[in-house]
């Protein structure tokens, strides 16, 4: 098996509105190694979204080929693309669609018992993910009776229990303030790093791109730029650098403190329980 948990080549999407067509993704080429964890980004309208659910396997391209752990998702029957992205696929979107009867801990393990994982061994697997994420008091909580930020916690627990090659995730912070974003994103990097997914994250918050391994920056369904050395991903992280920068400071969150990255060697501070 090849380390390139995800690979992109010439990906198109081609939307027809109104009899013109809009070229939502345009010649994405990329590949995504296992253990490494990069960013999207780009402004409202230039892609990303999209991209992900190709990715996804939730919508087909117009043209262009995807690889997930090196299998093309074109090439396969529709019930084998479902179980495919049920085993392979890790996701979370903005809006986090938990199922609103279920528990955190039943939410995450629902992931096991759809692809017929779920044992002793993967339920513990799932406490042990929910309080590495802080949310150890809530594990019997319905998603009602938890804050928006907690509800993007067990979502990320599980788009991971299940050990997927490829993790995607749209704005996971979006309902997050900039602290505990900073602390979600940290884990989210570390999970990825440590259990050696390919991880892809959307994000409008560009401070948080200094947890990530590369930055894929997005404008009118291309890539224009990648950011790849720490210099650069640090420099976009402070808003000193390119098109996209430029950000105020924050006024409440500890920068200093978060902004050094999370390196794959980093230890694990659980999550206080609070949000
Ligand atoms: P982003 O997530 O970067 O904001 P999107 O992927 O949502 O961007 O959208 C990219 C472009 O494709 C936008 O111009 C959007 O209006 C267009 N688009 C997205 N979905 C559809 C659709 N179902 N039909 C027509 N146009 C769409
Ligand atoms: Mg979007």
């Amino acid at each position: 098996m090849s380390s390139t948990a995800l690979e992109t080549r010439s990906v198109v999407k081609t939307y027809q509105l109104d009899g013109q067509p809009i070229h939502a993704v345009h010649q994405v080429s990329l590949q995504v190694r296992a253990g490494e964890f990069v960013a999207l980004v780009g402004p409202s309208g230039s892609g990303k979204t999209t991209l992900l659910a190709i990715l996804a396997a939730l919508l087909a391209p117009t043209s262009g080929q995807v690889l997930v752990d090196g299998h093309d998702l074109a090439k396969m029957k529709d019930a084998e693309r479902v179980a495919f992205r049920r085993e392979k696929i890790g996701f979370t979107f903005q809006a986090n669609n938990l199922v609103p009867y279920l528990t955190a801990q039943e939410n995450v393990e629902l992931m096991l018992r759809l692809n017929g994982q779920l044992d002793r061994a993967g339920r513990e697997r799932a406490r042990e993910l929910l309080v590495r994420l802080g949310l150890g008091e809530r594990l019997h909580n319905l998603p009602s009776q938890m804050s928006g930020g907690q509800q993007q916690r067990v979502a990320i627990a599980r788009a991971l229990i299940h050990r997927p090659a490829l993790v995607l995730a749209d704005e996971p912070t979006a309902s997050l303030d900039t602290e505990r974003a900073f602390q979600v994103v940290q884990t989210f990097a570390g999970l990825i790093h440590e259990q050696g997914r390919a991880g892809l994250m959307v994000t409008h918050d560009l401070r948080l791109v200094a947890y990530t391994d590369r930055v894929i920056q997005m404008q009118d369904g291309k890539i224009v730029r990648v950011y790849e050395t720490r210099d650069e991903i640090e420099a976009l992280a402070r808003g000193s650098e390119g098109a996209l920068g430029a950000r105020p400071a924050p006024r409440r969150a500890p920068v200093q403190d978060v902004r050094a990255p999370a390196l794959p060697s980093a230890p694990f501070v659980p999550l206080p329980a609070a949000d």
